[in-house]
């Protein structure tokens, strides 16, 4: 039986991505090679490449406005230190939102580069808010948030509006709901989550903020020369990417992000209310902030914990316990999750209220 899989990351891909993907490592278009033994200088991949990245610009309605996408190695943290490396000018300073683990190890590379100032933080209440009314200093290089933070189930709904760069740390809820898009100047986001498997980060940049950081960079670290390379500055890795863009037709097909918005509130909607009604159950995060992605829960008798947790094992959920810094549960919705899945957590949670 195939699993409900509420993992955080890697995490469930749409099931057309397991199929196209198994086809081509086995035969990559009629071939006679695998996806996983092509070069990645053939016309083939250069192709793969080429659609990926202007499939991401296109999704995000970011197309023909100056930006340009990347698919880059290292992850989500290699861009924790490649931003302040292309941005943060010599005796500059940055500002930084501390609205989770993410955010802070984002921060703690920042400060290897010049000042970080971090303009507010939730830490004191364990993340589980986004801070607010908070100012960022003027003469700051850029300011850097994270939209979603994955461990503590909380995302940004709205975002500052300011006159300096804007990054983005989307790892977590990148193509789930619609935003402007052109009010970031920088977003990147590990594939792991709505995109593919691990081994790729989609990086958006905005070319006309590089270059004026004056600092010496080293090449692979540099976004121009990414970017001049048409993201094979060295070699990318070939089978992420290639199965990042099967996600990426599948989203278009679905009708892109405000198709796939539609899906995510509905099942979003049907696992909060029950959390809401359930009197066993409390979410974790403050309402207002409560992520589209990642719902965090808690039993509010841990005593029934064993009971929960042989029942959603029973009905064939996985990856639901939540991150040793919250505790209780974590329930990674992403966006090719179908709602039955939802559906049959919350049925659970009822026959437990039913049982205990
Ligand atoms: N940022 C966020 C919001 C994340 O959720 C994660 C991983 O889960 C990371 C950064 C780190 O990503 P990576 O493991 O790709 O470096």
């Amino acid at each position: 039986m195939k699993k409900h899989n509420y993992s955080a990351g890697p995490c469930i891909l749409p099931q057309e991505v397991f199929d196209k993907s198994a086809q081509a490592i086995l035969d990559f278009n009629e071939s006679g090679l695998s996806i996983l033994e092509i070069s990645h200088r053939s016309k083939d991949f250069v192709a793969i490449m080429d659609e990926a990245r202007a499939l991401a610009l296109e999704l995000l309605g970011l197309e023909g406005k100056g930006y340009q996408a990347l698919f880059l190695a290292g992850g989500a943290s290699l861009e924790f230190l490649m931003v302040p490396y292309n941005l943060m000018k010599e005796g500059g300073k940055a500002a930084y939102l501390d609205s989770g683990t993410w955010a802070s190890g984002a921060i703690k590379e920042a400060k290897f580069f010049g000042e970080t100032v971090v303009v507010a933080s939730s830490k004191d209440q364990n993340y589980n808010n986004i801070p607010k009314g908070y100012t960022v200093p003027t003469d700051a290089d850029y300011f850097h948030c994270t939209s979603n933070n994955t461990i503590f189930g909380t995302q940004i709904k709205d975002f500052p509006s300011l006159d300096m760069p804007v990054v983005c740390d989307m790892s977590s809820d990148i193509f789930s709901r619609v935003l402007d898009f052109t009010q970031f100047d920088i977003i990147y986001a590990g594939a792991q989550k709505n995109m593919g498997p691990a081994g790729t980060t989609l990086v958006i940049v905005k070319e006309e903020i590089l270059g004026k950081s004056g600092r010496t960079i080293p090449s692979i670290l540099d976004y121009e020369k990414h970017i001049k390379a048409e993201s094979m500055y060295n070699t990318p890795p070939v089978f992420p990417v290639y199965a990042s863009l099967l996600t990426l037709q599948w989203l278009k097909n679905l009708g892109g992000i405000a198709a796939v918005e539609k899906l995510n509130n509905a099942k979003d909607a049907l696992l909060y209310a029950e959390i809401d009604r359930n009197p066993l159950f409390k979410g974790a995060a403050a309402v207002e902030d409560r992520s589209n992605m990642n719902a965090t829960f808690l039993l509010n008798n841990p005593e029934h914990a064993a009971t929960f947790d042989t029942m959603w094992k029973a009905a064939g959920i996985s990856g639901i316990p939540g991150h040793r810094s919250v505790g209780g549960y974590r329930a990674s919705m992403y966006n090719a999750m179908p709602i039955e899945s939802v559906q049959v957590l919350v049925d659970v949670m009822k026959e437990l209220e039913n049982k205990v």
